[in-house]
Formats: structure tokens, C-alpha cells, sequence
């Protein structure tokens, strides 16, 4: 897995932490949880785009783009940190938000990442739910040309195979790591959106032979269609790997019961993963994904479906800025005295 054959710009500051989460474990009785601190990559606040993005803007500046087009929801944390890392490089940056969330708090379309997208410089559109966002991007890329702009299309969440080999290194760098600390890895844990994170991740420790398991935890999609993503996804970033052979089906696993409502829809279990981690370990969470994608791990635990003494390390993407969009779930408004 030779990756610096791709272009690829430094955006992160890696490696980004691998810890135990004591307390945590403790209060759950086992099994042994790390965590990986992808929250903490060091742009615009951080989080797993970034790594992704090292990619994707070195890919943009190869082909002489001057314009970054992009979409997600109004809270996306892909777009804040797609127009830092495009400003960053002297490129402009125009991101589509789709209305995916509905019956939220004035503060979701006023706060939070959407307020940073503004303040990094950010071009921004809105478009109805339920759209094929993916595909709206090619008319504002069209426009963008006819102006005199050089366009780079970067699907939602960067999950495409360049932006997953931002997960690939994420994975050599984990290895790394466990071997570094003399901790054997049994599972890794983490949300699952738009696939790339869990691609990357899968395809780099099969294609290392590591024998880690990954489970990602959906926001989103019902299981079936989620996991065809991830092992589509995976399979096209083997073959830009130019590693042989398939990947197999088997080594992508997601679990969609921790949904809820749907995407952005807050569940009981996000709020108690939310205040557990931040109250046991001093680390913030976020409402969409990794708030999610913990409570799915705490309520698994519970369950019964990991074994004591399992090394458990669940990847924290980021996002904490988009608790700023949800202060109507978490907090009271305070009298000023
Ligand atoms: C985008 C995102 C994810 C999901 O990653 P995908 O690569 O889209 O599956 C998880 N957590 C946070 C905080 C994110 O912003």
C-alpha cells in the first residue's frame, strides 16, 4: 500500500491519539475501550474528513482546479472542514446543504457548522431533502466553468476511493500504534455515514492482513443498503490500491439500529452517550455520528456482544461543533442573575 504515489496535500496533524477510555470502561464493566482520536486532526476543529481531504484537494490542485463544489446536510461537518482545507490552499468553495433534518431548532440552520462554513469563506446553497444531492453538483459545477473557474467535484463526506485512502493511512496508522503499545486490537468501532471511513478502514487492515474487525455503526441508511456502500466503496479503493484480488463481503459489517428517527434525529441513547463520555472523560461527542455510534457500542456491550477482556477502539470522527445546532436538547437557558 504505497500511498504516496497519490497527491496529497498535509492537513492533519497525525497521529492523532490512540487512549484508553478508563473510566468508561470501567462504568460498563469491559470490555478494555480505546479510543482513536480522529476528533482531534487538527483543522478547522477537526475531524475525519480531513484525512480524507488530504487526498481529495491533492487531487484538485494536480488537475489545476481553482473551485471546491461539495454537499451535505446544513450541519455537515465535510463541508466546514472541505472550505478550511480549500482556503487553505488558495482554492474557492462553493457547498450545496440540503434541508435533510426537519423540525429542528432555529439553531441548527444559524449555528454551529454552518456558522464556521461562513466565517471559512464558504459560497453556500440550499436545496430541499431528499434530492440526489450527489447529483446536483454537476449543473453548479457547470455554471462555476462557464465563469472561468477550473471545478473539482467532491462528493458528500469526501467518500469517494481517493477520499477513502484518507482512511487507508488511518488504519496503517492504528497498526502502528497497537504494535507500538503492545495492544492487541480485537474490534474497531465507528459511525458509518457516506461509507468512506469504514472503506478506507476496511480495506487497509484486509489488505495488511491484520485480522481487526471493524463494525461501523449507521446514522442513516438500513443495514443491508449500508454495508453494499461500505463493501462497494472498499472494493474500488482495493483496486486504486492496485491490491489483488477481492475483498471479501464478509469483512464489512454495520449495525442500523441505533438510527432512530433518522439522520440528525436525536435518540435517547445518543444523549446518554453524549454526557457519559463527556462526564467520565472529559471528551465531547457529536449529536449526528459519534454520539450515535457510541451509544450503539455502549448498548452492544450491554447486550452482551463483546467478551471482557476484548481490546475494543472506537474511532471518534469529530463533529462536537454540531452540538452547537442541538443547545435546545442539551442545555437550559440560564437567567442571567
Ligand atoms: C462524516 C462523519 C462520519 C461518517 O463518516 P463517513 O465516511 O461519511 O461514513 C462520522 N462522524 C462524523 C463526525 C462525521 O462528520
Amino acid at each position: 500500500m504505497h500511498l504516496s504515489r497519490f497527491p496529497r496535500v498535509k492537513l492533519t496533524q497525525a497521529p492523532t491519539p490512540l487512549e484508553p477510555l478508563l473510566n468508561l470502561s470501567k462504568h460498563l464493566g469491559g470490555p478494555n475501550l480505546y479510543i482513536k482520536r480522529d476528533d482531534s486532526t487538527g483543522l478547522a476543529t477537526g475531524g475525519n474528513k480531513t484525512r480524507k481531504l488530504e487526498f481529495l484537494i491533492g487531487d484538485a490542485l494536480a488537475k489545476g482546479a481553482t473551485h471546491v463544489v461539495t454537499q451535505g446536510a446544513t450541519q455537515s461537518n465535510h463541508v466546514r472542514q472541505t472550505v478550511a482545507a480549500a482556503r487553505k490552499h488558495g482554492l474557492g468553495c462553493t457547498a450545496l446543504l440540503e434541508t435533510r433534518v426537519k423540525d429542528a431548532a432555529i439553531d441548527y440552520y444559524e449555528s454551529g457548522n454552518v456558522l464556521l462554513d461562513q466565517i471559512f469563506g464558504c459560497t453556500l446553497e440550499t436545496r430541499p431533502g431528499g434530492l440526489d444531492m450527489n447529483a446536483e453538483l454537476g449543473p453548479v459545477g457547470e455554471r462555476l466553468l462557464a465563469a472561468g473557474e477550473v471545478p473539482y467535484l467532491i462528493p458528500g463526506g469526501g467518500s469517494n476511493p481517493i477520499g477513502a485512502l484518507g482512511y487507508v493511512v488511518c488504519a496503517q496508522e492504528i497498526l502502528m500504534q497497537a504494535n507500538e503499545q503492545g495492544l492487541k486490537v480485537d474490534r474497531v468501532v465507528h459511525a458509518t455515514g457516506s461509507a468512506g471511513t469504514q472503506a478506507g478502514l476496511v480495506a487497509g487492515f484486509e489488505g495488511m492482513n491484520s485480522g481487526i474487525r471493524v463494525l461501523g455503526i449507521g446514522v442513516r441508511a438500513p443495514e443491508e443498503k449500508q454495508e453494499e456502500n461500505v463493501h462497494r466503496l472498499a472494493q474500488q479503493t482495493y483496486e486504486l490500491l492496485g491490491i489483488r484480488g477481492e475483498l471479501p463481503r464478509s469483512a464489512v459489517e454495520a449495525n442500523c439500529d441505533y438510527v432512530g428517527g433518522g439522520y440528525g434525529v436525536p435518540t435517547d441513547g445518543m444523549i446518554e452517550a453524549v454526557r457519559l463520555l463527556a462526564q467520565l472523560e472529559g471528551i465531547l461527542l457529536d449529536p449526528v455520528y459519534s454520539g450515535k455510534g457510541m451509544a450503539g457500542l455502549i448498548d452492544l456491550i450491554r447486550k452482551g456482544a463483546f467478551k471482557k477482556d476484548e481490546n475494543v477502539v472506537f474511532v471518534h470522527t469529530g463533529g462536537a461543533v454540531g452540538l452547537f445546532g442541538y443547545r435546545d436538547v442539551f442545555g437550559s437557558p440560564l437567567k442571567p442573575a
